[in-house]
């Protein structure tokens, strides 16, 4: 099995996971990201207390690769501190266009390495990169839980 063969599995198993796939008690942000070109649709929910992520979860439906994508990005950014997991959104965004070659510059991606090979799949670019662009969002613009619209 090669590496590629190797990350399609880790996708399509995290897929069906729903370890990340909950309602958070007391979220201090929410926001629904939305991805027309294919239906995805997933609403995170983050607990943030002293600039770091105390918890994230997210609920919703949509491709395999955006449902795999949102919840090994919960595990990564579980515990991050916000600055540091807004830069690691523009790293897998910027992987994800290809604009990152070497892969040793993608460790702190932990296993959102699994998606490199999307670079190569334009129409599934958007699946990818949904939950990062929606997390991005909502810590840049502090998108509180009472501002969410649905
Ligand atoms: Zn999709």
């Amino acid at each position: 099995m090669d590496l590629k063969q190797i990350y399609t599995q880790m996708v399509m198993e995290e897929s069906r996971s729903t370890r990340n796939k909950r309602d958070l008690e007391n979220p201090t942000h929410k926001e629904l990201g939305h991805n027309p070109s294919c239906g995805d649709e997933i609403t995170l929910q983050l607990d943030v207390e002293d600039e770091k992520i105390k918890d994230i979860s997210y609920t919703g439906n949509g491709c395999a690769i955006s449902q795999a994508s949102t919840s090994i990005m919960c595990d990564t950014v579980k515990g991050m501190e916000v600055k540091k997991t807004i830069e690691l959104a523009d790293k897998f965004i910027a992987m994800i266009k290809g604009e990152i070659r070497d892969e040793n510059e993608l460790e702190d991606l932990g296993d959102g390495i699994a998606f490199i090979n999307i670079r190569n799949m334009p129409a599934r670019v958007k699946c990818a990169v949904l939950a990062w662009y929606t997390l991005k969002d909502i810590l840049v613009n502090d998108k509180k839980e009472g501002s969410f619209t649905p």
